[in-house]
């Protein structure tokens, strides 16, 4: 049976595994920055071109590093990886290693706030046009594209409101002009999503979330094409530094394992709490693309195998009745990471999107009740008590 036959499963358990002399059965760390050279004309014929399994220097690459980005670009059905220090690495690189002085981006106004920064403050600072347009108006970006083009920026799922795009019809937009499609993948996760096979060119996940899934490090990848991989990005990355840690890299392995499980999980319970939640009279909207009243749920789930794990929760009550409810939960936690093992809230408004004018929030749908909710993996029902218990509390 050919590898490229593996289930997902199996691909996350031995997917990219290179073994040492020493036959180990968990992947070893190599921890180290250098490789010696058994000849000065070996070390000269490495820089000129290194195989695959040579190795010159950790800034470049190194053997740990190379499982996971072999392991994900497995899982992702992409031809290569790179992985990076953090997720905002990866998504500066995909697109400032592609980008010079005078192209145009077009990029769906409802980001994460570091990534809006990059797009609004970073690429326009070195010449870069951006538009941006809301992402689930096809018409928007029909207008916005054009010939010269160069690439379209999108998460696939927004945050915190949710927003699923079309990712097929966006990529078909973009590439009758020559753009090429750079997505943020991050709340469709990598289980649940087939971004490439819909028509991303370019792929970009923060490991930090599902895939270590336990808040353990900061990791970031880029997957797309050998040819921009290796052509592209490697030359802008491996020059400018956000190299990730072998034990990072170790550690997103070990993650990668059971993320299949973990993500499954996690999404069945987010489904349960926000059916559990939806009708509450404390609760002005509960949005999940998994329930039915979400407005892109057909469109999510013909793009998704399930709709995620994060939720959003609008208290009637604004700022104050937010606060009061993130103060009362019990086992959830106030923090500002996602997909990990612990169910973790967050008040946007105040919090990652801070940064926003009162009039950008606005146009996002980050009101001031909003909370962000990601789903972990404890038991469902446990998780249902204390939110409703917490909503008593406001
Ligand atoms: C967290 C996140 C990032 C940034 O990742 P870091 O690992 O924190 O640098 C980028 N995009 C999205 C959608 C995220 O959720």
């Amino acid at each position: 049976m050919s590898k490229k036959d593996w289930k997902r499963r199996t691909t996350l358990v031995h997917g990219g595994i290179r073994r040492s002399q020493y036959n180990e059965v968990s992947e070893a760390i190599f921890l180290t920055q250098g490789f010696v050279y058994e000849s000065a004309e070996q070390a000269a014929a490495r820089f000129e071109k290194a195989g695959e399994d040579e190795f010159i220097y950790a800034r470049y690459g190194n053997p740990t590093v190379r499982m996971f980005e072999e392991r994900i670009a497995a899982l992702e059905g992409a031809e290569d990886a790179f992985a990076t220090a953090s997720g905002m690495a990866a998504v500066n690189a995909a697109l400032t290693s592609m980008l010079r002085a005078g192209d145009h981006v077009v990029s769906a106004r409802a980001l994460f706030g570091s990534c809006l920064y990059i797009l609004e403050e970073v690429l326009t600072r070195y010449g870069v046009e951006v538009t941006f347009v809301d992402g689930t108006d096809l018409d928007q970006w029909r207008a916005a594209v054009r010939p010269g083009t160069k690439a379209v920026f999108l998460e696939s799922m927004s945050n915190p409101t949710l927003e699923v795009i079309d990712l097929e019809a966006v990529a078909r937009i973009a590439h009758d002009a020559g753009a090429l499609v750079i997505v943020d993948n991050v709340f469709s996760t990598p289980v649940f999503s087939r971004a490439i096979a819909l028509g991303a060119d370019v792929v970009v996940y923060s490991a930090t979330k599902h895939i270590d899934g336990q808040g353990r490090v900061l990791g970031g990848v880029v997957l797309g094409t050998k040819d921009y991989i290796r052509k592209t990005l490697e030359p802008y990355l491996k020059h400018t530094g956000a190299a990730m840690s072998p034990f990072t890299a170790w550690l997103l392995l070990k993650g990668l394992e059971t993320m299949d499980l973990r993500v499954h999980a996690q999404a069945d319970a987010a489904l349960k709490v926000a059916q559990a939640l939806e009708g509450d009279a404390r609760l002005a909207r509960v949005i999940y693309p998994g329930l039915e009243s979400h407005p892109q749920h057909a469109l999510a789930m013909r793009q998704l195998e399930k709709a995620g794990t994060v939720i959003s929760l609008d208290l009637k009550g604004g700022q104050e009745a937010a606060f009061r409810f993130l103060n009362a939960l019990e086992i959830v936690v106030i923090s500002n990471n996602l997909g990990d093992a612990k169910s973790i809230v967050t008040h946007p408004a105040t919090t990652t999107h801070q940064r926003l004018s009162d009039d950008q929030r606005d146009a996002l749908g980050i009101t001031r009740g909003l909370v962000r909710l990601s789903v972990g993996l404890e038991d469902a029902d446990d998780l249902i008590d204390d939110l409703k218990a917490a909503l008593d509390a406001v």
